[in-house]
């Protein structure tokens, strides 16, 4: 970690989020590389926004008997590293050298099981919906400081990592703006959403 980035970083915690400690993590395996940033859509119960459910659910404190929607999340241990709310105030639950729960069965790049060496970001969302230009302005900032802290080389969907499984964030998240605000190369990004470069 070079000097710019340890200024943005403390111990795998971001600078400028929010932080909540979440119970649902543990250490990565020895050697891993955590060259992947996966993306995904949240909202509890789906399409209410402006609540503090998902933080509930990432500290094991989520009323399961508050909304019916609840009841089929019973006992569900999950987090993310970040969570993108629509107002764009970021998150963070788990610290980036620590394992997060957030991908499941999952595979990208030949290597499976991407919670091991991954950084999971949640927007606050639903699947098909837009999502609000303040939340890709929060998520380019904080891809491009994991990528000083970091070594990223790849970004992609719950979708695209475990596809037929989940279907996060969905087809209202526009990856070709956030491609554009990071300006990170096509390579980095999923065959299925790496088009030409809008123009700036
Ligand atoms: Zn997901």
């Amino acid at each position: 970690m070079d000097e710019a980035s340890a200024g943005l970083w403390r111990g795998g915690w971001y600078r400028f989020a929010r932080r909540l400690h979440s119970p649902n993590q543990g250490p990565r395996p020895a050697g891993a590389q955590i060259d992947l940033i996966v993306l995904h859509s949240i909202s509890l119960p789906p399409g209410r926004y402006g609540g503090d459910e998902v933080q509930q659910l990432f500290t094991n404190r989520l009323d399961w008997d508050a909304d019916p929607y609840f009841a089929a999340l019973r006992g569900l241990e999950v987090s993310a590293h970040f969570y993108v709310r629509r107002d764009g105030e970021l998150w963070q639950f788990v610290s980036c050298d620590e394992r997060a729960w957030h991908a499941g069965a999952s595979a990208w790049r030949g290597r499976e099981n991407c919670n091991d060496d991954s950084i999971g970001i949640e927007l606050e969302g639903l699947e098909g919906d837009r999502f609000e230009p303040v939340q890709y302005e929060t998520l380019a900032s904080v891809c491009a400081a994991i990528a000083q802290g970091y070594p990223i080389r790849h970004i992609a969907g719950h979708e695209h990592i475990a596809p037929g499984r989940k279907a996060d964030p969905g087809t209202g998240f526009d990856w070709l703006a956030l491609r554009t605000q990071l300006g990170w190369d096509t390579a980095m990004f999923p065959d299925a959403v790496a088009g030409p470069l809008s123009p700036h």
